[in-house]
């Protein structure tokens, strides 16, 4: 146990935020959340960065005050993050009284001690980026960041010695692997920047007024650097409230985009250094989520809002979505598709269709008590040996920063846990009368699902008490440390299970556009009548659909295992030429269930599945809406 000072970027509410804002802060939001339930001290900052001649513009062409236009988006960004459920300790904004006054005694102090120094700037500068260049910077005379134009200006300027503290700034990288993070960040920053040699910071401006003043110079404002970078102490109090400071300071984590990682590991340290203030632990420059092979921006047209996306698809499948696609620190692709995928196949099929299965058994078969489990054998033991594997998955995913991968640990004892449940086929021992064998596989089910939830609480938000109620079980998830709450055999015995609704309704992907030209169809003639009585000896009933797979040596057949609620069939169904068996899991499927169970390829058929067919095209017979499985057809 420890204390954990994290920090998002604060972000520049010039426009509405983006999908990739929502990222690195659904990111950030799990980090924190796996702290405070590992019972770290947590701190979680976020903010906004309100200054500058970018948004003085903006508030000018959309006519209002600089004031009045970052009012209304900061609200929007709160509302945000509000909507995520995001958990931050706290949200500072630049145009603050707090933060403004205690930038002044840090510009006050650095120029009382020397390191501000006032001289003439000329140079670049990048309005959009709003960021000075020297003319060797620039590419074909363009701003090397964003490739806009860049307009050459002259004015009075107070500067910062970045200069002097560059060689002990080296020494600390050098000294300390963890502190610029990757690694190829790293070796980017000291050779591309350091090592070059460091120019003097200009850190006024006299062009514009939205800023905050410096205290002996008024008509100078503050320059982004001083003004921005600081938020992560001046949140905590310094230099006036040491409360906080004391407490958290030196922050453990900084998580930035790549982009403005350079900022974060050569001007915000020697900032610190003038100030001889300890350094941040680690800054963590994560990749971009892009999309159409291009970085997701306002001017690019491509933004999408995460609100739409939450009110569409849900806040736990979104979040999963972002914090299992991306291998964090590398750039991630955002998809639509992607995310729908991820929905049907991990969060439905797995772990939805999980919980699904065993509350349905142990209802069916042990009366809604979860039982007692009667002695492990080892096909019970590999489970238990994937949930320890889980949390430690979790640990050592989210020390090193590797959400996905902590994640992923978490879903491979979902996916165990269900083929476990296809081997130990409960269904069978139940017809066989093994009462107590049946046990211990019941209670190894929910018992893994147990603990699956408590894995997830840095993640989802919804989801661990959802599983937790259904599993009827009393108390919070989010109250559980995983080394001591995800420990195999916690479920306490005589658990009533609450049956809900699914976790995760599969989303149905528009069908593809029709095939083919329209040809005249033959009808096929008309079989003799049959009596109703006749009918009715036809038992059809609702399935669905829980695995699917190509049978060896044909492209003809596939092997479907589905569930009637309570029990599980296999069918071998004559579809793979218009079917992938990845697309049919998690359906519902109506079935001929008392036909005489047939060998077909060497596969014991249980049931036919019902399809409609003109001899080309192929449609299976579905219920128009969900009905649940066992659901009788007449
Ligand atoms: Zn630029």
């Amino acid at each position: 146990m420890g204390k954990f000072y994290l920090t998002t970027p604060i972000y520049y509410p010039s426009d509405n935020l983006h999908i990739g804002h929502a990222y690195t802060t659904v990111v950030a939001d799990a980090l924190a959340r796996y702290h405070r339930q590992i019972g770290d001290d947590t701190y979680f900052l976020t903010g906004a960065d309100e200054h500058g001649q970018k948004i003085q513009r903006r508030a000018m062409a959309a006519g209002k005050s600089p004031q009045g236009f970052v009012d209304e988006i900061v609200a929007g960004i709160r509302e945000l993050w509000s909507l995520l459920r995001i958990s931050h300790n706290d949200f500072i904004r630049t145009t603050e009284e707090r933060h403004a006054r205690r930038v002044q005694a840090i510009f006050q102090h650095l120029y009382e001690q020397g390191d501000i120094y006032k001289s003439e700037y000329e140079g670049w500068y990048c309005t959009p980026c709003e960021t000075f260049w020297l003319e060797r910077q620039l590419v074909e005379g363009k701003c090397p960041d964003c490739g806009e134009e860049v307009e050459k200006i002259r004015e009075e300027s107070y500067f910062f010695r970045l200069s002097k503290y560059a060689g002990r700034l080296l020494e600390h990288i050098e000294t300390h692997p963890e502190f610029i993070q990757p690694v190829s960040r790293k070796n980017e920053m000291v050779n591309n920047f350091l090592r070059p040699g460091l120019e003097d910071l200009c850190v006024s401006r006299t062009t514009f007024s939205w800023g905050i003043s410096v205290p002996f110079d008024t008509k100078h404002v503050v320059y982004v650097w001083l003004d921005a970078l600081t938020n992560y102490i001046t949140a905590l109090g310094y230099p006036d409230d040491p409360g906080l400071f004391q407490r958290y300071w030196p922050a453990d984590l900084h998580l930035v985009g790549k982009e403005i990682v350079r900022f974060h590991t050569i001007i915000w340290p020697i900032i610190l250094m003038a100030l001889d203030l300890p350094l941040p632990r680690q800054v963590f420059g994560h990749g971009w989520l892009v999309l159409d092979g291009g970085k997701i921006s306002k001017s690019k047209g491509n933004v999408i809002d995460p609100v739409v996306l939450v009110d569409k698809y849900g806040l736990d499948a979104v979040r999963y979505y972002l914090l299992r696609e991306v291998p964090f620190g590398a750039d991630g692709t955002y998809s639509e598709e992607a995310l729908v995928l991820r929905i049907n196949n991990d969060l439905a099929n797995d772990l939805g269709n999980l919980l699904h299965r065993t509350v349905a058994m142990i209802e069916k078969f042990a009366g809604g008590a979860v039982p007692a489990p009667a002695g492990y054998e080892p096909l019970d033991e590999e489970v238990i040996r994937e949930a320890d594997l889980a949390r430690q998955g979790l640990a050592e995913g989210l020390e090193k920063l590797e959400v996905s991968t902590a994640l992923s640990s978490i879903f491979r004892l979902v996916e165990k846990t269900n083929k476990y449940i296809d081997t130990a086929a409960p269904w069978a021992l139940n017809k066989e009368g093994r009462r107590e064998r049946l046990a211990t596989v019941l209670f190894t089910m929910a018992e893994s699902l147990r603990i699956t939830a408590v894995l997830l609480v840095p993640f989802l938000v919804e989801t661990p008490q959802k599983i937790w109620n259904q599993l009827g079980l009393n108390g919070d998830p989010v109250a559980l440390k995983p080394e001591t709450g995800a420990v195999w055999g916690g479920f306490p015995g005589g658990t009533r299970v609450r049956k809900g609704r699914p976790l995760f309704p599969r989303i149905e992907l528009k069908p593809a556009e029709a095939k083919g030209k329209e040809k005249e169809r033959e009808t096929a003639p008309q079989k003799p009548e049959i009596t109703i009585e006749e009918f009715a000896r036809l038992d059809l009933r609702v399935a669905r659909v829980l695995k699917a797979e190509r049978i060896k040596g044909t492209d003809k057949l596939l092997q479907l295992i589905v569930t009637l609620g309570g029990e599980e069939r296999r069918l071998v169904a004559g579809i793979g030429q218009h079917y992938e068996p990845s697309s049919l899991v998690g359906r519902e499927i109506v079935v001929a269930v008392n036909l005489k169970p047939a060998k077909i390829r060497g596969v014991l058929s249980q049931g036919m599945l019902l399809a409609a067919s003109n001899g080309e095209e192929l449609a299976l017979v579905v219920p128009e809406k969900p009905v649940g499985e066992g659901a009788g057809v007449k």
